[in-house]
């Protein structure tokens, strides 16, 4: 432990928030606006604004989600397509931040490390590492709000393969695109099936002469309008904040309705997904063996892709799917285990993140270190045996802010009844029996990958993740803060919060 000497700075806040990526940005709003005399400041590791859709910089970055749920409730989003560009996106946060005068209260390249709570005072002491000389600062505050994502920015997910340190091209991970890669004319494989394959597959067949999309197995794809036509007519005749608050409610309830339909009758929504491809792509086209995986819709994300896009460049010929497995990297490209050979100049990996949640941050209660495999989950925000620290975790079958903005405003309703109780902690105790459960049921790889360090969720409220927005409005928007099973407690009070 590093010794007090060291330290630069000592500020405390009300409220520290960690990140400035989308879900920090919105949750400094709701901050700002429902606890405005609460002092608070972000701490974000990157010198920009932005999270992932500043880290991410590869051909083609978009959202898979409309923008009118993925953006915020409380700012309109006004661009002609509801599933948009990176750039796009990355812009609209900034401005929020601008607007709202939240790019104020953010302090760049303070990677936060630990945080360590004391019962005795009702504080979190947190140790942050600035800049790239990485000096040790810190600082405390009485909440600490994660809003640090859930994958590793250091680094993507990348299986090694046999032979690939004698392939004569480039490989290259989307996490990691280097900005000048020349593409034009030149043969590229891109390994994957996920989101990121299917989105730079169609933006580099633009240049490239050939694409591949090798795959070992097969994920749902689905074609979505990028233009969002009654959305559309609900800005021309409405005012802004209205035509997006229908457009969003909408686009909740649609998807809300796929998502449903989808665990009641998996095999009637596969043969519509199956079908819409087969038309897509042509009677001839091999479907079973390209577009069919082994399990059922929404057992793990669907790929979506904005008017067929991908579809289209398929038809072309342009981009060529393989669905084969790895034997070796050889000097050319790479030898499957069908025996078939495709030549590469540039293989990228779109093989996905390395799950990673609170940003990598350790957690001390009061000596105690804190295992996250350990805690239950609470409300799908805070941990169980966990004081004061709550963390934006958005939907992983809708976007991602539906679930943080309501994280948001419960953290906001938190910290008011707190305060009109004279409470300086609370602390999510899990008193009955309860049967652990994994938290995110998704069968996708990077989820199985993470189970080890994810925490778990119990069998029934509030331990229980829904995935299912109405139902977390309900909960978070109108349920009781003081539900039994948050124990509240004032500062030196004899019982602790731990
Ligand atoms: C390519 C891509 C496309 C996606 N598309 C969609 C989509 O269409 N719809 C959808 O719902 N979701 C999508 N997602 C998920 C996406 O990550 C979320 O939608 C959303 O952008 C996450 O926002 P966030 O602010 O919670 O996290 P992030 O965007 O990850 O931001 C977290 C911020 O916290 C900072 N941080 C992390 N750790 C620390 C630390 N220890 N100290 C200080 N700062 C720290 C990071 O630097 C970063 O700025 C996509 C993800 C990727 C990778």
């Amino acid at each position: 432990m590093p010794d007090a000497t060291e330290f630069q700075t000592k500020d405390h806040f009300d409220v520290l928030l960690v990140g400035a990526g989308l879900s920090g940005i919105g949750a400094a709003y709701y901050l700002q606006a429902r606890c405005p005399t609460k002092s608070f400041t972000i701490l974000e590791a990157r010198e920009g604004i932005g999270g992932t859709w500043d880290l991410f910089r590869y051909p083609g970055v978009r959202s898979d989600s409309d923008m009118y749920t993925l953006g915020y409730s409380f700012r309109p989003w006004r661009h002609e397509k509801a599933i948009t560009d990176g750039p796009s996106i990355l812009r609209y946060i900034r401005d929020t931040a601008e607007e709202y005068g939240i790019d104020h209260k953010i302090r760049f390249s303070n990677r936060v490390t630990r945080a360590v709570w004391s019962s005795s005072d009702a504080r979190w002491t947190v140790e942050v590492e600035v800049g790239p000389e990485k000096r040790v600062s810190r600082y405390s505050c009485s909440f600490l709000y994660m809003c640090s994502g859930y994958y590793d920015y250091t680094e993507g997910y990348m299986p090694g393969w046999p032979g690939m340190n004698r392939f004569q091209g480039a490989i290259v991970h989307p996490q990691q695109w280097p900005a000048n890669l020349d593409y034009e004319g030149r043969r590229v494989v891109i390994i994957g099936s996920g989101a990121t394959a299917v989105t730079l597959a169609p933006a580099m067949a633009a240049q490239a002469s050939h694409v591949t999309l090798l795959q070992r197995s097969p994920t749902y794809v689905v074609s979505l309008p990028a233009q969002d036509a009654i959305a559309k007519r609900l800005h021309k005749w409405l005012p802004a904040r209205l035509a997006h608050s229908l457009a969003r409610w909408k686009n909740v309830l649609v998807s809300m309705f796929f998502y449903n339909l989808a665990r009641v009758n998996p095999q009637r929504v596969k043969q519509q997904i199956l079908r819409a491809v087969q038309d897509e792509l042509g009677p001839d086209y091999d479907v079973g063996k390209h577009f069919t995986p082994t399990y059922n819709p929404w057992d793990q994300r669907l790929c979506l892709v904005p008017d067929g896009d991908l579809f289209e460049v398929i038809r072309s010929g342009r981009i060529s799917v393989v669905t084969d497995e790895i034997e070796t990297f050889t000097e050319t490209g790479l030898r499957l285990r069908s025996g078939e050979e495709l030549r590469a100049d540039i293989v990228v990996t779109a093989t996905g993140l390395k799950v990673k949640l609170l940003g990598g941050m350790q957690i001390i209660v009061d000596d105690a270190p804190v295992d996250l495999p350990e805690t239950l989950l609470y409300k799908g925000m805070m941990f169980s045996d966990v004081p004061n620290l709550a963390c934006a975790i958005g939907y992983t079958n809708a976007s991602w802010t539906l679930k943080c903005e309501l994280t948001s405003t419960y953290v906001c309703r938190l910290i008011n009844h707190m305060d009109s109780k004279g409470y300086a902690w609370c602390v999510p105790r899990r008193r009955d029996e309860l049967v652990e459960e994994p938290a995110i049921t998704l069968t996708s790889g990077y989820i199985q990958r993470a189970a080890a360090i994810l925490p778990k969720q119990g069998s029934r409220k509030p331990w229980r993740l829904y995935q299912n927005y109405a139902l977390d409005m309900a909960a978070l928007r109108f349920g009781r803060v003081a539900d039994g099973a948050l124990e509240f407690g004032r500062t030196g009070s004899a019982q602790r919060a731990v």
